[in-house]
Order: structure tokens, then sequence, then C-alpha cells
């Protein structure tokens, strides 16, 4: 059985006081969420403070990015072992606002998915399709290019220890969910393009939905046989609606 895991993505929203009010919120109703694993993903310059506040509590840290360096003249970045020094146990990659908006390569991203793993992170690799490449009919071209940026390069294997975020761009922030069948539909494509390499990896690991997830819609969209949680973004940023989709994936 694959454990649930619903990641909370901050983005760049917050100030030190909300932050520290809506961890308050989450360590009272923490206890509630049974099954599922539950991640915060601060934004860097708040890591330390989230880390402090969340420090031995059932919340996971994380981060946004990382740099693919290990260290050296990268103005700007933070490695994987800064990460680490913060008790930072997962790292986003690839999610669409850095390959779109910050114009991040399949290459780059898979580079920053094995220095999460070089420094003992887990890496959360989002994957996902645009507006138009949904329309064109390439959800899933597009998908598998993605999850080969890092197969081609770092083997099979290095997926098991790893969360797939599907996230399709056009319904990150925009209010617009993919239907449950439709995510489950992709879902299964991207854990049987595993199988077609490694059948245990596939089945055993997990497959984050996200996009416009809220606790309106969670329970349908996490009741889905190869949907294993959830990367949210704005409704993660209320601790009672985070905290029921968290309830929601078990
Ligand atoms: C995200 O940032 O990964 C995300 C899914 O955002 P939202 O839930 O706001 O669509």
């Amino acid at each position: 059985m694959r454990k649930p895991i619903v990641a909370g993505n901050w983005k760049m929203n917050g100030t030190l006081e909300s932050i520290r009010e809506l961890v308050a919120g989450l360590k009272a109703g923490i206890g509630e969420v049974n099954v599922a694993e539950v991640v915060v993903c601060a934004p860097a310059i708040y890591i330390a403070e989230a880390s402090a506040l969340t420090g031995g509590t059932a919340i996971a840290l994380g981060s946004q990015d990382l740099s693919n360096a290990a260290s050296g003249a990268y103005t700007g970045e933070i490695s994987g072992s800064m990460l680490n020094d913060f008790n930072c146990q997962y790292a986003i990659v690839g999610h669409s606002e850095r390959r779109h908006g910050r114009g991040e390569s399949d290459q780059l991203v898979a580079e920053k998915f094995k220095a999460a793993q070089d420094s003992g992170l887990t890496p959360i690799l989002c994957i996902g399709e645009l507006l138009e490449e949904r329309e064109e009919g390439v959800t899933e071209q597009v998908c598998a290019r993605q999850m080969d940026a890092v197969i081609n390069a770092y083997g099979v294997a290095a997926l098991q220890n790893s969360v797939i975020a599907y996230e399709p761009v056009w319904a990150i922030g925009t209010g617009k969910t993919a239907s449950p069948e439709q995510a489950q539909e992709v879902h299964a494509f991207v854990r049987s393009h595993i199988a077609k390499q490694d059948q245990l990896v596939a089945d055993g690991v997990r497959i984050q939905y996200g996009g416009s997830m809220n606790a309106a819609n969670a329970a349908e969209l996490l009741a889905q046989p190869d949907i294993d949680g959830g990367l949210i973004g704005g409704a993660s940023l209320k601790s009672e609606d985070f905290l029921t989709i968290c309830r929601a994936a078990g």
C-alpha cells in the first residue's frame, strides 16, 4: 500500500507572522490526520523559521526548489545540503512556474532531482502539460518526456525515492481542476510508463495530483486508485482547508 502524501506549496506567499499563524493552525489539527504524510514547502527565506515551527511534529518540511549544483559560485542559489541543515526532507523540482515561468529545461530539472537525492532529500518531481498540449492530444508524450529526462539520466530505480506530482499546467492556480477521470487517466499512464521498465518501482511510487485541489474537490480526486495525494497551492495557505484535504487523503 502506498502511504498518501499531501504537500502544501506556499509559493511566494506569506509573512513571518502569517506563517507562524498557519503552522499553529496545522499543529492544532494534525492529530486528526491519521494516514497521510503531510509536508509544507516554505519560501526559502522562511525555511529556518518553518523548521523551528514544525520540529518535533508530524509535519514534514520541504523546499520549493533547489540548485542543481552542490556548492560554489552560484549567486542566489540554495543547495540540497543547506536545506538538509534545516531538516528539509523534500524538495519540489520542475514546478511549472519554474519550467515555464523561469525557462527550466527537462535536463536542468533532472539535475535538480539528482541533487536533491544526493543530499538525502526526496524530490517531488512535477510534470504536466500546457493547455495547448492537452488540446493537441500530446499530454502523455509530454509527461513521458519529462519523466524520461530523469529515467534516462539516472535509471528508473531513481524514482524509488521520489514523489511524482502530475500537475496539468492549465489547472494550476486557475480554479479549473482536472476531473477525477481526467486525472486518473494520466496518473494511470504515468504509472504504466514506469511499469514498462520496472513494475515494482511503478507500484511503489506515489503520484500526487496538483491543480486547484481544494477542500471541496479533494475527496473525489483522492479516491481515484492511482492518485496518492496532492500538491496544493492556494488551498494550503488556510490551515483548515489544507487539513480538510489531508484528512480526505486518509
Ligand atoms: C501548485 O502550485 O502546485 C498548485 C497545484 O497550485 P494550486 O493548488 O493553487 O492550483
